[in-house]
């Protein structure tokens, strides 16, 4: 890994006559990352009796006690209790408030090709305790909201060297074919919402950097979260890719309930680039609200004046969308949301199945997209642009 460059020096001058009466200064303290703007406290977690025989489910009960979570339910046995999550608003915030521990069933392990971020989807855990009125999940995951993290993280990872080199949605293109096989981590979570409580993904950040691998790999994970403080010293090896999920001002302001300001995201995407790792911009969802030009420009001129010289930067950009189920879920979890999902105002996309997806018109994603492209050449020169969709 590479060194971590020194923020401040000491500078050094002739040694001044001692004075004995005096008591010797401290010494020069380092300077420390500033501390998580947001640590999630759940009010209720279950642990499954498996996820408790588990190492990595022992180590969670261990950083629940440390972050003094008292209502810790011991089941004794597989099953969750019934967990209602719709209805009303205050089922809908209980189980946003609760965290279970457990081992999925072991046909999770297979893990699943996730385009275009990955090769493979590996999941730390499914669901997330922010509140943002957009949220991908609400079309994904069926059932109550809570947080579901995998007490079985260290026989998946012991799993892992069998998918490599056998990807083919990332390592089949020429433009991202040299980066390994690749893994994508967020795909059903936010894994820096949970770390304090978990410790997963600096778990698995290290078994990326330090593991013997049949061939070339790399870990992918997006956040809206910043704290980052206990990954910037794990042996990375340059193996994962950070990347921060950021939007304009008003957009985050106004729909991502219960996650780090951006401001704090682009801090913690500066500070992991100068721990070495490779980093990326996860713009999404993009949305062209007033003065997005302006808005926009401001988020990428934040991140170029953020990143150490020389930072490895990739980009990509995602435009809203929904589809039918994801609204009711999400009108159902937000009901006075001023997110607009009206149909009228979209295109239709038909998915192989007959999913449906209402996307910006054709007209509107060409402005946005010709926007962006030449905004971040330009703004952040260096950076590699992976998709936009
Ligand atoms: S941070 Fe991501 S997963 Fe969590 S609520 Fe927001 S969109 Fe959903």
């Amino acid at each position: 890994m590479p060194p971590r460059p020194v923020l401040h020096e000491v500078m050094s001058a002739p040694a001044p006559a001692p004075a004995p009466t005096r008591p010797s200064p401290p010494p020069p303290t380092q300077p420390s990352t500033p501390p998580p703007t947001r640590l999630w406290t759940p009010k209720r977690v279950l642990v499954t009796r498996s996820a408790a025989e588990r190492p990595h489910g022992q180590r969670i009960l261990a950083r629940l006690e440390a972050a003094g979570v008292d209502d810790v339910e011991l089941l004794p046995g597989d099953r969750l209790p019934p967990l209602r999550g719709d209805g009303d608003r205050a089922a809908f915030m209980a189980a946003k408030d609760t965290l279970a521990v457990v081992v999925p069933p072991p046909s999770k392990r297979a893990l699943q090709p996730i385009p275009p971020s990955a090769d493979w989807r590996v999941d730390l855990a499914e669901g997330c305790p922010a509140h943002c009125q957009y949220c991908y999940l609400a079309g994904s995951l069926s059932g109550p909201p809570v947080t579901r993290v995998f007490a079985d993280l260290d026989e998946v990872l012991a799993g892992l060297d069998g998918y490599v080199g056998r990807g083919s949605v990332t390592s089949a293109t020429v433009e991202r074919g040299g980066e390994g096989t690749t893994f994508e981590a967020s795909c059903y979570t936010d894994p820096l919402a949970i770390e304090h409580l978990t410790g997963g993904l600096a778990r698995m950040i290290e078994h990326f950097g330090t593991h013997d691998w049949p061939g070339p790999v790399q870990l992918r994970a997006t956040t809206k979260f910043d704290d980052v403080a206990g990954l910037l010293d794990l042996p990375h090896g340059g193996r994962t890719r950070l990347r921060f999920s950021l939007n304009a001002a008003s957009v985050a302001r106004r729909f991502e309930g219960a996650t780090s300001p951006v401001p704090a995201r682009i801090a913690a995407l500066g500070a992991v680039a100068a721990a070495g790792y490779p980093v990326g911009l996860t713009i999404a969802p993009i949305m062209p609200v007033e003065g997005w030009r302006e808005e926009y420009g401001a988020l990428l001129d934040a991140v170029a004046a953020a990143l150490p010289a020389g930072a490895d930067l990739t980009v990509e950009c995602i435009t809203h969308r929904f589809t039918p189920g994801s609204k009711t879920t999400l009108l159902d979890w937000y009901p006075r949301t001023k997110l607009e999902m009206d149909e009228t105002r979209r295109a239709t996309k038909r998915g192989k199945f007959g999913s449906v997806k209402h996307v910006y018109p054709k007209e509107t994603m060409a402005e946005l997209r010709g926007w962006f492209e030449a905004a971040v050449a330009e703004r952040l020169p260096q950076a590699r642009f992976l998709y936009w969709t």
